[in-house]
């Protein structure tokens, strides 16, 4: 069983497209959540998420922030920019679409959600402190997190009372430990330095991941941030990788 597992994909067709062609066959899809804000194509995002095969899809902030669920004060003035222009995008359809999504569920061993099993579509795990502590929010042997856009690896260790982290390396398939929580990186809008698409590869049966990297056409998506006049700052940053 091949398990594709995608977060933040942010509205970026081209880098989603290259992910799913790099990905090759699939049996089931995650998607943990933001799948529009930042970038150029909203509504084509949506879309090809939604056809994707056994997909189960998950809330995140900026989907959340486009429907209304949350107050957009709390985004900084380019993020909120963005918004606004998404909201103003959206079909009716897709805004309906995200509004339905839930911010958490749980697959065979592995709970999902956008931020953290803390609280899922809001909290950034972003260092073995807040990760320690949210090994106590879930249940399950593993848990899959989107939302810092960065690829990482939690892992608690038996008898040890906090966190290690550790980066995953490009291709190499490795079998997760009992009890990790794992993140994929970003699609659309990576933000480790490395502007080439991040997803990965998870098989329930072996218990293995398989961290991937995929260079896409990143000027093409600049062209159509600029001529929808998107802000020069996200313009710049899918270009640099932060
Ligand atoms: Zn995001």
């Amino acid at each position: 069983m091949r398990i594709l597992v995608i977060s933040d994909i942010h509205g970026n067709l081209t880098a989603l497209e290259t992910v799913l062609a790099h990905a090759g066959e699939y049996d089931v899809a995650w998607c943990l959540g933001d799948l529009v804000g930042y970038g150029p194509d909203p509504n084509e995002c949506v879309e090809r998420v939604q056809a994707l095969k056994n997909v189960v899809c998950i809330l995140g902030n900026h989907d959340a922030a486009v429907n209304s669920q949350m107050d957009t004060s709390t985004f900084n003035p380019e993020a909120r920019i963005s918004i606004h222009w998404t909201q103003a995008h959206l079909t009716p359809a897709n805004i309906e679409f995200l509004a339905h999504l839930p911010n958490r569920s749980f697959q065979d061993e592995v709970t999902l959600v956008h931020g953290s099993p803390r609280s899922p579509t809001y909290e950034y795990l972003l260092d073995t402190y807040l990760a320690t502590i949210n090994f106590s929010y879930f249940e399950s042997p593993y848990c899959f997190v989107g939302h810092t856009h960065l690829p990482v690896q939690y892992l608690l260790k038996n008898g040890r009372g906090y966190a290690d982290l550790l980066v995953p390396r490009e291709n190499e398939i490795v079998e997760i430990q009992s009890r990790s929580i794992l993140n994929p990186g970003s699609v659309g809008q990576p933000r480790d330095r490395d502007a080439r698409a991040a997803y990965a590869l998870f098989d329930p049966d072996k218990k293995t991941w398989e961290y991937r990297r995929v260079a896409y056409d990143i000027a093409a998506v600049q062209a159509r941030m600029r001529a929808a006049n998107l802000p020069d700052r996200h313009i710049q940053r899918i270009a640099a990788g932060w």
